[in-house]
């Protein structure tokens, strides 16, 4: 049976590496999360990041705004933190209300201080092989996950169902930059079974709760579930773990895998930028 991939282990290892970080800074990391209206998910998920803030030493502040706000005055309040000096990260959380657009918003955040990475500045970096920019925490967590257990990509198959711009497109450009060859596939995707079981890595990114059984996957492939859905059994993912378990090398939890290492590659993000805020502080004294 599959070896699990302990994101939630990881998470709190780094947790703690970051925590003395922070302790040896002269400045606190703040990071800002925008929060419209009081979708349950979101809160949720806005939760998780605030308790491992508050581990890490990270000063999170929660705006939480009316559904019925005017775009206008979210991007007034993005200008005014993309101005202050001691911000170090800004996230919007998503979904936004229809009334709202989406890129409107992503653009508007100073691309040093786009935590979540979304920006077309960051995302067109991350295609380039530029410097300097900031990953989305999902794909960036994936990859630290990997590399903890050694898990090479170079030369090897991935394939990745789903193609969403917060997880499947930047995480193919990750693993092309490691030499991985990449298959993005979709809901128009006929052949997918057939597609999915070449792959030496298989991640999945529907939201379609428990689609890929084992005949998706080629014995001793890794797998790695990015679903979280809300079912009358409670929490799963994507894949049908119990069934998957069998035939898949390495697979990981939902909950407990891919989660946890997504909220702590977004502290990271603050963190550095934090640091980065200190080094040139420094410089100007
Ligand atoms: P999304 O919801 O924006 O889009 C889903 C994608 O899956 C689409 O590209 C669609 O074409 C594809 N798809 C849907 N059904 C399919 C099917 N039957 N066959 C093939 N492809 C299919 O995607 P997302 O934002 O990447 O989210 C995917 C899942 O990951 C959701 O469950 C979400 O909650 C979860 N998620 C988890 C984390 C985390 O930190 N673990 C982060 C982001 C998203």
């Amino acid at each position: 049976t599959a070896i699990i991939l302990d994101g939630l282990g990881l998470a709190n290892e780094l947790a703690l590496e970051l925590k003395q970080e922070v302790n040896s800074l002269k400045v606190i990391p703040v990071l800002k999360v925008i929060l419209v209206g009081n979708d349950p998910e979101s809160q949720i998920y806005v939760r998780s990041k605030e308790k491992r803030a508050r581990e890490i030493g990270i000063n999170l502040e929660v705006v939480s705004l009316p559904e019925t706000i005017e775009e206008r005055e979210i991007l007034d309040l993005i200008d005014r933190f993309n101005k202050q000096d001691e911000v170090d990260g800004i996230m919007v959380q998503l979904p936004l209300p229809q009334h709202i657009s989406y890129h409107n918003i992503i653009n508007a955040l100073d691309p040093t201080k786009d935590a979540d990475g979304f920006s077309a500045v960051n995302m067109g970096k991350l295609w380039l092989n530029e410097p300097n920019f900031i990953a989305p925490a999902t794909p960036k967590g994936i990859m630290t996950l990997l590399d903890h257990y050694h898990l090479e990509l170079a030369g090897k198959n991935s394939v990745i169902i789903g193609r969403s711009n917060i997880v499947s497109k930047p995480l193919a450009s990750l693993l092309l930059a490691r030499n991985s060859t990449v298959t993005i596939t979709h809901r128009q995707t006929t052949n997918i079974i057939e597609i999915a079981r070449q792959a030496d890595f298989l991640f999945v990114a529907t939201g379609q709760a428990e689609m890929v059984d084992k005949s998706f996957v080629k014995p001793g492939a890794v797998v790695v579930d990015v679903g979280i859905n809300r079912t009358d059994h409670g929490l799963v993912g994507d894949v049908n773990f119990s069934e998957v378990k069998q035939v898949a090398g390495y697979l990981t939890p939902v909950p407990k895998g891919v989660g946890p290492m997504t909220v702590i590659s977004l502290m990271e993000q603050v963190v550095s930028h934090a640091k980065m805020r200190e080094e040139n502080g420094a410089k100007s004294d």
